[in-house]
């Protein structure tokens, strides 16, 4: 048997993932990046495939990873994690800076960035795994990282709190809440086959609130 609460219990930080395609910029949410040598700086990643930054990271063979601290504010996870970069500059009207890769990374809510070329790209099913050696780390401040821990008890807005914040649904009608980033769905019934609109995730990870 497998206990998805079991699952959960691995830890994990949050990461901005940057590259580019020609002069298109883009950068989306992970969690999995992890040291994989010390000699030579091997690390590797893990981005869903549904993702367009997994596209360019193929196609671009590098990437920028910007670690995030505990001061980033929701409006960062919203920015880069639930939106797709096909139809949009994520980067509009935001502070970057662009390391020695060409590359842009977030000097704000960060500690460091990593810059990466890419070695081995594995397919595994709905994920790439990315093996890339580091060309480039650069501390950023002394904040601490955050942990996905961190983001869902004190950055992610809470479910009640979210489905409040909206107008109140029609009488008998019920709500449902993604726990992973506070979509708010509104519905006597969640279709099993519901995906959320903004992190991608299934219904078996929205709860009902109302
Ligand atoms: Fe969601």
């Amino acid at each position: 048997m497998i206990e998805k609460e079991a699952m959960y219990k691995l830890t994990y930080g949050l990461f901005v993932v940057t590259t580019k395609d020609g002069e298109k910029h883009n950068g989306c949410i992970v969690n999995t990046v992890s040291m994989l040598t010390d000699d030579p700086k091997r690390i590797v990643l893990f981005v869903n495939k549904a993702n367009y930054t997994n596209e360019l990271v193929l196609k671009t063979k590098m990437f920028n990873v910007s670690v995030l601290t505990e001061s980033a504010p929701f409006e960062i996870f919203q920015r880069y994690g639930f939106s797709s970069g096909r139809d949009k500059d994520k980067f509009e009207g935001t502070r970057y800076e662009v390391s020695a890769n060409g590359l842009r990374y977030l000097p704000d809510h960060t500690n460091a960035v990593l810059s990466a070329k890419v070695v081995d790209a594995l397919d595994y099913g709905t994920h790439t795994l990315f093996v890339a050696e580091v060309t480039e780390a650069k501390t950023l401040s002394q904040e601490k990282s955050v942990t996905y821990e961190y983001y869902q008890n004190h950055i992610k807005p809470k479910p009640q709190a979210a489905a409040k914040a909206d107008a109140p649904t029609e009488k008998g009608k019920g709500k449902w809440v993604c726990k992973i980033c506070g979509y708010v769905y509104e519905g006597e019934e969640l279709p099993d086959d519901f995906i959320c609109p903004w992190c991608k995730h299934p219904a078996e990870d929205f709860e009902r609130v109302q």
